[in-house]
């Protein structure tokens, strides 16, 4: 890294307002982007980072108390009319984009008024950064809902240094194609305003390079496309996590003794699993698993918990109400039929965990089911390997996520295949402490590896390289 500003732009700012006994304070988030973006080795006389992102406040909150807000960046909040937020964000974000990319074509809801949402929202932002931008900034601008905003800043700024990163998968064209050819290309050659696009896995990668060529006859060599211009870079840059937070909080008091309670409530086999509220996530899938377990092996009635915790996200939209209720009814019906008296074989909570019950949950459990029918990377699978000191625990993973490409010894599975899994649940009931250890000491080398500060570290290096390219050609 050297001198140069950095500029992050993400729908969601790092912090929020909250405001008890009519006293207002401010709360950071501790998302995987905050953490990587603070990890980075920034000189000490590169100036003040700048964060740009969609205000969840007013400007008359902000004016009042932005002085809360003072840390290692300069915050800048776009705020969009109500309506604008709302097709922008609940509308084409995620009710055509997060859908369309995870391979759900049929929980698309498409309607041109979100588009024109989505597009104003992106100039408004773009307006913003404009207005900001000093020579030799990199921009870094992440996640589905700005795929046109590079192009946007582009257009004004021909010579800024711009690059992109997708959180989610890039889907092959064969569903991509399933947008109007307008819409499709308007977003491919947003993306074309970047120097550098990147993505989680190889796979997004090529089917991105692909979508290139098909929609609008850019050939790429060996993953860097020419658009006029400008040369823009591909990269596969698997997102990691903080190990050492993962790790070391295994061993934290409060952490030892939400361990111990769990451990005392539930002395037999401990399975658990922790998603968003998410049709992509497969919990319901994930139902059948055990349905189908409990039903072949009566041997194991009375003999595991299954604790599932589903965290609430985005219940302004009608699919995942929809799909709370479908998971309350199935939990219900599972220990209906299951349950005795003084067993059921499900433990359900719809609510977040603080950190340390969720890494007691990770570290007392003997499997983490993780089985999302499609997700983008999968920190939960990362996380959960981090934690375990012990070297034991069982992780059962989707081969539909990231996360499947680096953990190679956890047992993947195809999650709509309740029998299956059902299988590799019965094969890690049963799997000996040393196969246990073995297959972890080795997923935890690889996360401890490649974690969040060098996956930052490393998009801001190829980010820096295209800088120097382009101005040593100019
Ligand atoms: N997490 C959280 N609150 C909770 C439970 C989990 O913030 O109550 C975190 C978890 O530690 C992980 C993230 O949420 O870092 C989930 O990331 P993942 O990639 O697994 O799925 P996503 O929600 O991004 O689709």
């Amino acid at each position: 890294m050297n001198d140069n500003r950095l500029l992050i732009i993400s729908y969601r700012l790092p912090f929020s307002f909250k405001t008890e006994n009519r006293v207002t304070s401010v709360k950071q988030s501790a998302g995987g982007l905050v953490t990587a973006v603070k990890s980075l080795d920034l000189p000490a006389s590169a100036p003040k980072p700048v964060w740009v992102g969609c205000a969840d406040f007013s400007p008359r909150v902000w004016e009042k108390y932005k002085h809360l807000v003072n840390d290692d960046f300069e915050y800048v909040p776009v705020f969009l009319d109500k309506t604008t937020n709302k097709g922008f964000y609940n509308g084409f974000s995620n009710s055509v984009l997060w859908p369309l990319f995870h391979y759900f074509p049929s929980y698309v809801d498409y309607h041109d008024e979100d588009l024109n949402a989505y597009q104003a929202a992106n100039q408004a932002v773009c307006d913003k950064v404009v207005e900001l931008l000093q020579p030799d900034d990199l921009i870094w601008v992440h996640d589905y809902h700005f795929l046109p905003l590079p192009m946007l800043i582009r257009q004004n700024k021909p010579s800024a240094t711009i690059g992109f990163f997708l959180h989610i998968p890039f889907p092959s064209y064969e569903i991509l194609r399933l947008l109007p050819e307008k819409c499709r290309n308007y977003l491919l050659n947003g993306l074309l305003g970047a120097n550098l696009v990147g993505f989680h896995t190889t796979d997004y990668r090529v089917h991105f390079l692909r979508s290139a060529q098909l929609s609008l006859g850019l050939a790429h060599r060996l993953g860097t496309i020419e658009n006029g211009q400008t040369k823009v870079q591909t990269g596969a840059f698997p997102i990691g996590i903080n190990y050492n937070l993962f790790h070391d909080a295994a061993a934290d008091q409060a952490v030892v003794q939400e361990r111990l309670d769990l451990k005392r409530s539930y002395p037999d086999k401990l399975i658990f699993s922790v998603d968003r509220l998410d049709y992509t996530k497969g919990v319901m899938q994930r139902l059948d698993a055990l349905e189908a377990l409990l039903r072949q092996h009566s041997e194991w009635l009375g003999k595991l918990v299954f604790i599932l915790v589903v965290v609430p996200s985005r219940d302004q939209i009608q699919t995942y109400g929809e799909r709370k209720q479908m998971i309350e009814q199935a939990v219900g019906r599972i220990n209906g039929l299951f349950g005795t008296l003084t067993w059921l074989p499900i433990v359900y909570r719809y609510s977040d965990v603080t950190f340390s019950q969720l890494v007691a949950l990770y570290t007392a459990c003997d499997i983490a089911l993780i089985t999302p029918v499609r997700d983008g990377m999968n920190l939960v699978a990362k996380e959960f390997v981090a934690s375990r000191q012990d070297q034991q625990g069982v992780l059962i993973l989707s081969e539909l996520t990231g996360a499947a490409n680096e953990l190679g010894e956890a047992l993947l599975v195809n999650p709509l295949d309740e029998y299956e899994v059902a299988d590799q649940l019965l094969y890690a009931l049963a799997m000996s402490p040393d196969e246990q250890r073995q297959r972890m000491i080795t997923m935890q080398e690889r996360v401890a590896s490649y974690d969040v500060k060098q996956w930052a570290t490393d998009f801001i290096d190829a980010l820096l390289t295209t800088q120097q390219d382009e101005q040593a050609s100019r």
